[in-house]
């Protein structure tokens, strides 16, 4: 039975249930996230994720995803992407049918197109809405610019197999053209079969200048288990790098045996998991009122 994490808890669950459905299909365990990270994306409800997210300063969404394999350490990313769903999929064949690690904006969207994604609005009535409720006063929105948490990242591990996906529409109302740390190998996710795999969710400035997911995957490297790297991580992130302070950042891991942690600098975090053939959620809370982790 694999282990396989999601985060956050309504785009968690969404995603998790989707992986868990692949997983009964006899997918492989990166297809499994592949598939959770889909129908997230799908999900019109989920704002910073795919259909429906929240766009930049210029009104169009623009999507990150990744995707790793620790087998070989293979992996693939998009980076500003307009009009393209699912993000993660384009990701995997950046992976799999290209030499590169990442395509980004416009150049990603054609190669979406050239394998045969047709380009669409993303936009919905509700994400319009919000988006001129931004034009029109942005000090009222400034406080979930950058902290509404629908971004999916998922981590697997199938006997000792580990692998790792991210996707998200980075912050609300950014920058045309800014990319969090989702996309990026070490700094949203990190999957590597001699020690395990990590990503991240949160403010990705912050995360990606720690190369939070490789920083967590090196300390299991190190003989942490997955739990005390994250922990590990977060400490490291709130003396170094006070704005993690203000807005939380997030680390996931999973180790090799299925083993997994999760620690936030900041607010409670939910983390959906598929254990031993069982679905649950757990919550972490900053510093060291952590709950335990399995
Ligand atoms: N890390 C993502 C970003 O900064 C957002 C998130 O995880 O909430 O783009």
């Amino acid at each position: 039975m694999p282990t396989i994490l999601a985060t956050w808890k309504e785009p968690g669950q969404v995603a998790l249930d989707a992986a868990v459905r692949a997983w009964k299909s006899n997918s492989s365990i990166l297809d499994c996230l592949q598939s959770g990270l889909a129908a997230a994306e799908d999900d019109p409800s989920l704002i910073a994720i795919g259909r429906g997210s929240l766009p930049n300063t210029d009104g169009e969404i623009e999507l990150d995803a990744s995707v790793m394999d620790g087998a070989d350490l293979s992996a693939g990313a998009v980076c500003a992407m307009r009009g393209i769903l699912p993000a993660v999929q384009v990701a995997r064949w950046v992976k799999d049918r290209t030499p590169h690690l990442m395509l980004a904006g416009d150049q990603a969207r054609r190669f979406a197109i050239e394998n045969g994604i047709s380009p669409q609005n993303l936009m919905t009535q509700e994400a319009v809405r919000r988006y001129h409720d931004w034009r029109n006063d942005p000090a009222s929105t400034a406080s979930y610019a950058h902290s509404i948490h629908d971004t999916v990242t998922m981590l697997g591990c199938d006997s000792g197999h580990v692998v790792a996906a991210s996707s998200t529409s980075g912050w609300a109302f950014k920058k045309p053209g800014r990319v969090g740390d989702s996309p990026i190998i070490g700094a949203g996710i990190f999957a590597d079969n001699e020690s395990g795999a990590a990503g991240a969710t949160g403010l990705g400035e912050e995360l990606w200048k720690a190369c939070a997911s490789f920083r967590t995957v090196e300390a299991m490297r190190n003989g942490l288990t997955p739990q005390e790297a994250c922990d590990e991580t977060v400490r490291y992130m709130t003396r170094r790098l006070p704005a993690s302070r203000e807005t939380p950042c997030v680390v996931l891991a999973v180790g090799l045996d299925g083993s997994f942690g999760a620690a936030t600098t900041k607010d409670p975090f939910h983390l959906w998991v598929f254990r031993d053939g069982e679905v649950f959620v757990e919550e972490r809370l900053p510093k060291s009122s952590s709950v335990s982790c399995h």
